[in-house]
């Protein structure tokens, strides 16, 4: 069979089945926004009985993009295109309620290629590094034949009681989302007005509330994302068409499927939505909106207007290999 038939999904599906089942000391491994791994020993913490540490996990996620896949050099720059590779990545650790610390970069690049283009690149990154206090600790330097890959690994951690996972919402929880939906569909994905968000802050409010019950980023698009939750936490949702934030200029269906907004989707019981956002709104500034509900039926998304009455879209969303 080829790829192109499995799909990125269908292969990840098969491939973690291929990998088998985590050990103990692997809180979250493949199917979340990042892996969450247990680092501290029992014994360890024992011996440690004066120094009382907040207990953590260590959080691990990587991402990679391609050029001619993510990105075309035509329309986006060097700095741009290393801003963004961390961006994505910070997106992910944020998601799980932690923060980020160490990164690996690893560019692959073609021999003619200019020095100054990688220095630029490094600017990118080091720029959104430095913001967050993010330390380059390694990578690997490839050649390539032909187009430029970059790929960042990113390590972060997240204290055990603001760790948020994808699979832990209920029914009658509702849907939260951060900013809008649909801009990098509008402005094309390697522009510059597509520069991620990193929604570190959010997030970090999100997590500290302790009344979040799970979190996603949404690089694959609002309603890729939010399956994704219902998978995880095997629940279907609505999502109330009216309520979803669309970016300036973009269509519905951009906003539903265009997907690299990297906004935050998260749930909370129904009974507390407004004032998580309203808390949100209140310490970032950031815009909130309540945009549908976990309901019992099976893990599927149905999208309704004001009347109750199901949208169903031409389009949906990307996916590699398809
Ligand atoms: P995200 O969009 O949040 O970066 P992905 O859709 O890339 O997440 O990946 C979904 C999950 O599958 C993640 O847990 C990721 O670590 C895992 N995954 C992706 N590719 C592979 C692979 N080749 N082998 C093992 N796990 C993978
Ligand atoms: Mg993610």
């Amino acid at each position: 069979m080829k790829l192109s038939q499995l799909g990125e999904f269908g292969l990840i599906e098969l491939l973690a089945k291929k990998i088998g089942k985590p050990s103990k000391k692997v809180m979250v491994g493949i199917g979340d926004d990042t892996a969450v791994l247990k680092v501290q020993s029992s014994k360890s913490k024992a011996q440690n009985k004066s120094k009382i540490p907040i207990p953590k996990y260590l959080l691990v996620t990587t991402d990679t993009l391609i050029e001619n896949i993510h990105f075309k050099l035509k329309t986006t720059s060097f700095y741009d295109l290393g801003y963004k590779a961390l961006a994505i990545n910070i997106s992910d650790i944020a998601s799980m309620g932690g923060y980020p610390t160490y990164a690996l970069v690893t560019i692959g690049a073609n021999k003619d290629l200019s020095v100054k283009k990688i220095e630029e690149l490094y600017r990118g990154i080091n720029k959104l590094a430095r913001k967050h206090k993010i330390e380059i600790v390694g990578g690997d330097t490839v050649q390539s034949p032909k187009e430029l890959v970059v790929s960042i690994t990113l390590l972060g951690e997240v204290e055990k009681e603001c760790l948020l996972t994808r699979s832990k919402t209920r029914v009658g929880d509702a849907v939260l989302v951060t900013g809008n939906f649909g801009g990098p569909a509008v402005h094309g994905y390697s522009s510059r007005y597509s520069l991620p968000v990193t929604r570190l802050s959010e997030a970090s409010v999100v997590a500290k509330s302790r009344i979040a019950t799970s979190m996603i980023d949404s690089s694959d698009g609002l309603v890729r994302s939010v399956l994704e939750i219902c998978k995880a936490s095997k629940v279907g949702a609505r999502i109330w068409l009216d309520s979803v934030p669309i970016a300036k200029k973009a269509t519905l269906d951009q906003a539903l499927y265009g997907g690299e907004e990297y906004e935050l989707v998260f749930t909370t019981p129904r009974s507390k939505a407004v004032g998580l956002k309203d808390l949100i709104q209140r310490k970032t500034k950031t815009k909130v909106s309540i945009v549908g509900e976990i309901v019992a039926r099976k893990r599927e998304v149905k999208l309704v207007d004001l009347h109750g009455k199901v949208y169903s879209p031409k389009s949906g969303g990307y996916e590699h290999f398809r």
